[in-house]
């Protein structure tokens, strides 16, 4: 809170009147919630509440109770950036204001991945971004997203949709599964014409991604 320290004490020369309705706030570092469910939360935490779930900010005891300064989490489903194909179903976004809620409506923790993590962990969760994803794959050049699925070229190590190499996502499975490397057609042509790689595929690339517009 603006204006005093640990314990209430004012900090500076600020009136003291000035922090009148906040004179009796005592900010916390972490809060044991005694009623079920039985919680300890911290600032920094996130935790699911009836009406959606949110970051704690602060937390702050007064003499009416514990609250907290929560930055709720928008789903991506409630926005319209959903119909985007680089964001992930459950990628969430803070919200830019926050409000102030009673520990006593929190019903759960909530696990918030960074994208890397959540692909990592199978998809379990949810998954921010403080910005979009900057990494582009693909011959579509689309910015990552961990829910669709990638072949990774032996040769280059690139990541491509099954789709935009004109194969399906079972076919792609398959070969997974029988150990069938999958080489894309630039590492593929690149053999063929017995030139360095590095010369060729740029060209390639552009000429495939013309193909694939047209
Ligand atoms: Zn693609
Ligand atoms: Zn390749």
């Amino acid at each position: 809170m603006a204006g005093t320290g640990r314990g209430g004490v004012p900090i500076g020369n600020k009136k003291p009147e000035a922090n009148a309705a906040a004179a009796d706030e005592k900010d916390l570092r972490s809060y044991t919630i005694s009623l079920f469910p039985r919680l300890t939360v911290k600032v920094g935490d996130n935790v699911q509440m009836k009406f959606g779930a949110a970051k704690i900010e602060r937390l702050f005891q007064t003499s009416k109770g514990v609250y907290f300064n929560a930055r709720f989490y928008i789903r991506s489903r409630d926005t319209r950036l959903a119909i985007l194909p680089f964001i992930s179903k459950r990628e969430l976004f803070l919200a830019e204001s926050t409000e102030i809620r009673c520990v006593t409506s929190i019903e759960s923790k909530v696990t918030v991945h960074s994208a890397e993590e959540y692909f990592e962990f199978k998809n379990a969760g949810f998954l921010i971004r403080a910005r979009l994803h900057d990494l582009r794959i693909c011959l579509c050049e689309m910015p990552w997203n961990p829910d669709v699925p990638m072949m990774e070229c032996k040769d280059c190590g690139e990541l491509f949709h099954p789709a935009c190499v004109g194969m399906t996502r079972d076919e792609a499975a398959e070969n997974a599964a029988n150990g069938i490397d999958y080489v894309c057609s630039e590492c593929n042509s690149q053999v063929a014409a017995g030139l360095p790689n590095q010369w060729q595929r740029e060209v390639v690339t552009k000429n495939e991604a013309t193909k694939l517009f047209r």
